[in-house]
């Protein structure tokens, strides 16, 4: 039976390996650390379709220089990093504009649109339970304008078979959400979204995939691959060699440094994020809300509530700047009639992030076997079930019934060494 390695267990992995497994193939999902760690298990939980715009949007030039240097800001970009970041950031900055937004939403909001069927489907699933809400979303602000500027660019999702966004007058939304204190001006309700407590679906999917004769290997770097000709056909872990028919690639922020690996380049960088996530809270909230202006988000859940937002360009690394922890309470406090009190976790994580927003799925050009699903910035869980069941038609049958055109690895002219007659250990 046809073998496929996967490297990487976050969301993406995962629900590539569940697709997978489901057409039968065999799977072997290594991680350097545990599945589900990393970027996959603080994060908000979001499963927001309407939400697929891509991270560079118009305006962001101006508003990302202003923000650029301020620690607490929704955007900081350390100054020590500008240097080795900047062809990736000359790039995102040419995506800010007006078409190329469009198109890249346009795009998101295809491969988004079977994300709530296939929520369904998986809760379905026998053997596979986590938690997952069905509250819509709500976003609130303290300017007026903002709201119908936010009406004005959500209009699109009808297109795409979602229901219409409904603006909320300040009345309206105090009644939804009685947290909020009185200094909101308004809102916007978008009555499809959900959100699920990611750490409980990586962990079902996780337990599924084990019981389902998956292997997993944990705490197992991949550090190279062995290539022969236009195929790759082992993945190299150190004292050992992991053979398999196609190699497919969702190492999330990481999946530029795997891939250069082989001689391969892609665009990926990290945009960390931030959480608090409070235990047993003093507030409890109706819904998850968006804070517009400060763009910090709140995601409640059975036992606890999250606060999360922020992008940091700092590289990869996982180091927790308290001082954007402060940022999210500062920012919540703005909106709330009382604080969040309770037991406090702080956590951040790294989006894997491309210059124009949109993941890389697909095929790398100039192998037959060598597949790549990362790059999902803000909406990995979202978009993970429509990207596992993409990226398992594509290996499984050489096509895929979404187009995945626009998130063609080689867009951004990826190039490759690829020596078609020589045995490559990388
Ligand atoms: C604060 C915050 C809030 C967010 N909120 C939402 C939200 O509400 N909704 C939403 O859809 N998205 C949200 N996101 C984004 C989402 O978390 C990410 O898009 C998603 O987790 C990315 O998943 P991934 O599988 O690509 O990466 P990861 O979860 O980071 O997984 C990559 C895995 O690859 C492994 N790996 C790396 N290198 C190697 C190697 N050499 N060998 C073996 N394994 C390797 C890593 O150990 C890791 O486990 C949020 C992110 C943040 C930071």
């Amino acid at each position: 039976m046809s073998k496929t390695i996967i490297v990487g267990g976050g969301i993406i992995g995962l629900a590539s390996a569940y697709f997978l497994r489901k057409k039968g193939l065999d799977v072997i999902l290594i991680d350097k650390g545990e599945p589900g760690a990393e970027c996959s298990s603080g994060n908000m939980g979001w499963v927001c379709p309407s939400l697929s715009d891509p991270v560079p949007a118009p305006g962001l030039v101006k508003t990302s220089l202003k923000w650029m240097l301020k620690r607490d800001s929704p955007l900081y970009i350390k100054p020590s990093v500008v240097p080795s970041l900047s062809p990736w950031l000359l790039q995102f900055w040419k995506y800010c504009s007006e078409d190329a937004y469009q198109l890249g939403f346009k795009a998101g909001l295809e491969l988004s649109k079977d994300t709530l069927r296939l929520y369904d489907e998986l809760e379905q699933e026998n053997g596979l339970t986590f938690e997952m809400h069905r509250k819509g979303l709500l976003f609130v602000c303290l300017k007026e304008n903002y709201i119908e500027e936010k009406m004005e660019s959500y209009r699109i999702v009808e297109e795409f078979g979602l229901p219409s966004p409904v603006s909320k007058t300040k009345h309206e939304v105090l009644q939804m959400e009685p947290a909020l204190s009185d200094a909101v001006a308004g809102g916007i309700y978008l009555p499809a979204e959900r959100h699920v407590r990611p750490e409980s679906l990586t962990l079902a999917l996780t337990e599924w995939l084990k019981v389902n004769g998956t292997e997993i290997m944990s705490l197992t770097e991949v550090k190279g691959f062995i290539q022969e000709g236009d195929q790759i056909i082992a993945a190299n872990i150190g004292e050992k060699t992991i053979e398999g028919d196609q190699f497919l690639i969702t190492a999330g922020a990481w999946a530029g440094k795997v891939l250069n690996q082989a001689g391969i380049q892609v665009p990926m960088t990290a945009g960390k994020g931030y959480s608090l996530t409070i235990s047993s809270p003093s507030v409890q909230f109706r819904q998850p809300l968006y804070l517009g202006d400060s763009r910090v988000t709140i995601s409640p859940f059975h036992d606890s509530v999250r606060i999360g937002g922020t992008m940091e360009l700092s590289g990869l690394n996982t180091d927790l700047d308290q001082r954007r922890i402060e940022g999210l309470r500062n920012s919540a406090a703005q909106y709330l009639r009382l604080p969040v009190l309770g037991k406090e976790k702080a956590w951040c994580g790294m989006r894997p992030m491309t210059p124009d927003g949109l993941p890389v799925l697909g095929r790398i050009t100039g192998y037959t076997n060598l597949f790549i699903a990362s790059g999902h910035a803000m909406s990995g869980i979202s978009m993970a079930l429509s990207t596992g069941s993409a990226m398992s038609e594509l290996i499984s049958s050489g096509k895929s019934e979404i187009d995945l055109k626009p998130f063609a690895p080689d867009r951004f002219k990826t190039q490759h060494s690829n020596d078609k007659k020589s045995k490559v250990t990388v």
